[in-house]
């Protein structure tokens, strides 16, 4: 007897999602058309996909669209698959360690769901230029970092032309850390984007050399101690190894013995290790429920089924569970998607390069490698070198005698396609 394989039979295997596709109902979007041509559009190449990210997220995403119905899909990751990931990272085997996530991940799922036509690209985001970006309708992203999402969504917002709607590319984007999770749709120039909420993050913890030094009073302040002022003296040539055993077990006992002599508890082991990578450890499941929620909103997206979020969604789970849905705001004068100037006050006395840093602190700006400029001259250029150092000896004079107050600043970033309009004005 002949078993039909139900993994081959992809015309039956949309027929859940398809049948939101074939009625209308009380929540659908005004204006939604239901009927075989919408589901014939999921279904055909011309709602290509971009899925950024192939690892803990973007494995899930990949794995509910190809099962949604999308047919289309490219993913970016310059990732190789490591040993560490393979327990929630599930479309990696042991066999791939060492393999692009991108390549291995899209041979996957056209292996598992048949029809759907998956294209990977390892390599950054960075290498691919608005020709490339500009082939999707929607672009999906599971990234693990700020700094990628920000260029994301500087470089999507940036490509829309206001005159032309088919440069308009809806971004969704999931986000997870530990229990705690987020989904959130941006619509360029319409809803708030990521550089406007920039100032939620919450900053790396780091603490003061001196509390470390002098004043610990959390264990944390113990391990810092014993990995960036002990580990240095007593081995010079040696780089901490965040995954060497030898090391961690060294950090963990001096660190054991500094909190002993300030009646510091809570040193343990795996706090050493967390301390010492900078790691918040991954829950496959916290993937899982984030990426559901971004994938179902890239589905309403493609096809009106239903509104879709409004536009940001949390997900709290460390402490009970508690999730909630907002609209963020547009910031007036966010320097991807806003119109207006940043105004902020400084004090003439300051030295560019006290501006400088304030530039790299405040929350709401954030950036790593700031180049200034007025209307009519260089302030201070990160690159080329020969303008770097023409223009380094402005870092120590004073900002009252590079420009008047009330000029306007530009700032631009090396790592981000964004231009910020600064007033500066002096107190
Ligand atoms: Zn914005």
């Amino acid at each position: 007897m002949e078993i039909d394989n139900p993994t081959s039979d992809w015309a039956n295997r949309w027929r859940h999602p398809d049948v939101y596709l074939q009625r209308s109902g009380p929540y659908a979007v005004e204006g939604y058309m239901p009927g075989d041509e919408l589901t014939e559009f999921i279904h055909s190449d011309d709602c290509k996909i971009l899925v950024v990210g192939a690892g803990g997220l973007g494995c899930e995403l990949l794995k509910n669209l190809a099962l949604m119905g999308f047919k289309d899909i490219h993913v970016i990751d310059m990732d190789t698959i490591d040993v560490s990931n393979l327990n929630r990272q599930f479309l990696f085997r042991y066999k791939d360690v060492g393999k692009s996530k991108a390549e291995v991940a899209s041979e996957f799922i056209m292996n598992r769901v048949s029809g759907c036509k998956v294209t990977p690209f390892f390599g950054k985001i960075q290498d691919k230029d608005e020709e490339y970006y500009s082939q999707f309708s929607i672009i999906i992203c599971g990234l693990d970092s700020v700094e990628a999402r920000r260029w994301m969504n500087a470089t999507i917002i940036g490509m829309y032309d206001e005159e032309d709607p088919s440069t308009m590319k809806p971004i969704v984007d999931g986000g997870t850390e530990g229990f705690k999770g987020q989904s959130r749709v941006i619509i360029p120039r319409n809803t708030a984007c990521y550089e406007c909420s920039l100032d939620m993050q919450t900053k790396p913890v780091t603490f003061p050399i001196c509390t470390i030094a002098n004043t610990p009073r959390l264990p944390e302040h113990c391990i810092q101690y014993a990995s960036l002022l002990l580990w240095p003296k007593s081995f010079p040539e040696t780089k901490i190894d965040g995954d060497d055993p030898d090391h961690i077990s060294w950090l963990f006992s001096e660190a054991t013995k500094r909190a002993d002599e300030f009646g510091i508890r809570g040193v343990t082991r795996t706090l050493t290790m967390g301390v010492v990578k900078n790691i918040i450890p991954a829950i496959a499941s916290t993937n899982a429920i984030v990426a559901a929620a971004t994938a179902n909103e890239a589905f309403k997206l493609a096809t009106s089924c239903a509104p879709i979020v409004n536009n940001y969604m949390m997900y709290v789970g460390d402490e009970g569970l508690y999730t909630y849905t907002f609209p963020l705001e547009k910031k007036p004068d966010c320097p991807v998607c806003g119109t207006e100037s940043v105004k902020i006050t400084i004090s003439g006395g300051w030295k560019l390069q006290e501006l400088i840093d304030l530039l790299l602190e405040r929350p709401g700006t954030q950036l790593k490698r700031p180049s200034l400029r007025t209307s009519t001259k260089s302030l201070y250029m990160q690159s080329p070198k020969m303008l770097e150092e023409a223009t380094r000896p402005n870092l120590e004079k004073l900002c009252s005698e590079l420009f008047s107050s009330g000029d306007t600043v530009v700032v631009t970033d090396a790592n981000l396609p964004i231009s910020l309009q600064l007033v500066i004005t002096f107190e």
